[in-house]
């Protein structure tokens, strides 16, 4: 689905120079790297405050944390998502309330959230999934009116830039009160290991985030909170300083592969290629597409039989989970999120993709389609 090394090849001078300079000075946690990324990433990203974690599910855990909820309050999040996104608001004691998904953006639909919201309600954990942003403009509009937090997953859409209604253009993840990415190997901006990185323009959520991340220390052996121990280390950083340079061409050359996969599946009847919203510039984290009166599985053997990967993201929603079964979530209605997960596929997509490749991809996968 990726070609890690590839991508490698074309910066390794760099990144062997930039690991090695780690390893020389044994900075190996909170070296010179981890702030020099941590800066880099907030002019990137144009927020105020970068805060580098273990990794993804580290940075959903700690941003839940940091707004303070008691037990049993209610996060509305979908149930079309990793499993990351929910798991932790489950984890903390908290219960996840499902909302339906989108048909045409896979994410969360906006039309749903009012009626899952009751007074227990403290926040909604939108997810721009497969790089595509959420509809953050009606999102942060229904959280105002019902003040609620927005904690935005951001793992799958890192550098999409979203319009919002005021006419600023803002990145996804700076516009919720907390935005979360994970760095893992296979996500748009990933490292050589584990990473991830929560974001916020709150000055006080930053300080109350920065300390759950360590131990809940506000100076050194004071533990005023109770936190965790949530660290990005120093060759990943370095690693990550490198790649953030990169980040405008990985997603640019992410698209021209979409484009071409686009052009190949539109004419083919009972296909729906992604949509792409006006508000914001799909960064395709995936390519998926829905197949409606075709046989998904078996077009995932075909493809496999001709060593092309594919993958169903995701085959089972977390409300079928068997984790959530206390919270009675599989009785919870959610029939495009069910129909969803019959249909999609998603195929190889990543920076290094040759012409050769795509031409066998589209190829196989029209010759099954028409079939
Ligand atoms: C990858 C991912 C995560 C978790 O990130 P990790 O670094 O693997 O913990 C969370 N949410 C979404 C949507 C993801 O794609």
């Amino acid at each position: 689905m990726v070609d890690l090394s590839s991508q490698y090849e074309k910066v390794k001078p760099s990144i062997d120079r930039a690991i090695l300079d780690v390893i020389d000075k044994a900075q190996f946690i909170n070296g010179q790297e981890v702030s020099s990324f941590q800066k880099d990433l907030e002019d990137y990203l144009n927020v105020k405050h970068v805060i580098p974690c273990a990794n993804g599910t580290d940075a959903l855990q700690i941003a839940m944390m940091a707004l303070g909820l008691k037990p049993d309050d209610e996060v509305i999040t979908p149930s079309f998502t990793y499993i990351a996104t929910t798991e932790v608001i489950a984890l903390l004691g908290l219960k996840p309330v499902f909302v339906e998904v989108d048909k045409d953006t896979f994410c969360i639909d906006v039309n749903e959230i009012e009626k899952a919201i009751t007074s227990k309600t403290k926040a909604i954990v939108p997810v721009h999934l497969y790089g595509q942003a959420a509809n953050m403009n009606a999102i942060m509009e229904i959280a105002s009116k019902h003040n609620l937090f927005v904690i935005e997953d951001n793992a799958q859409a890192i550098g999409s830039d979203y319009h919002l209604t005021n006419g600023s253009v803002q990145k996804t993840g700076t516009i919720g009160h907390i935005g979360c990415t994970s760095f893992f190997p296979s996500k748009n901006l990933g490292c050589y290991g584990d990473g991830g990185a929560i974001f916020t323009n709150d000055s006080d959520l930053a300080q109350k985030i920065k300390m759950i991340a360590n131990h809940g220390q506000s100076k050194k052996y004071y533990h005023d909170v109770v936190g965790c121990n949530s660290r990005l280390d120093s060759i990943q950083a370095a690693v990550l300083r490198i790649k953030l340079r990169q980040l405008d061409n990985y997603i640019d050359a992410r698209r021209k592969v979409a484009s071409i996969y686009d052009a190949a599946f539109a004419p083919i009847s009972g296909v729906q290629i992604p949509f792409r919203s006006d508000d914001s510039k799909h960064v395709f984290h995936q390519y998926t597409l829905i197949l409606d009166n075709h046989d998904r599985d078996g077009l995932c053997n075909f493809l496999a039989e001709r060593d092309i990967p594919s993958m169903i993201y995701y085959p089972i929603p977390a409300h079928r989970q068997k984790m959530f079964s206390d919270f009675g979530s599989a009785d919870t209605h959610l029939p495009v999120t069910d129909w969803l997960t019959k249909r999609v596929i998603s195929l190889p997509i990543h920076t290094e993709m040759q012409d050769e490749q795509l031409d066998y991809i589209t190829n196989s996968v029209k010759e099954f389609l028409n079939n």
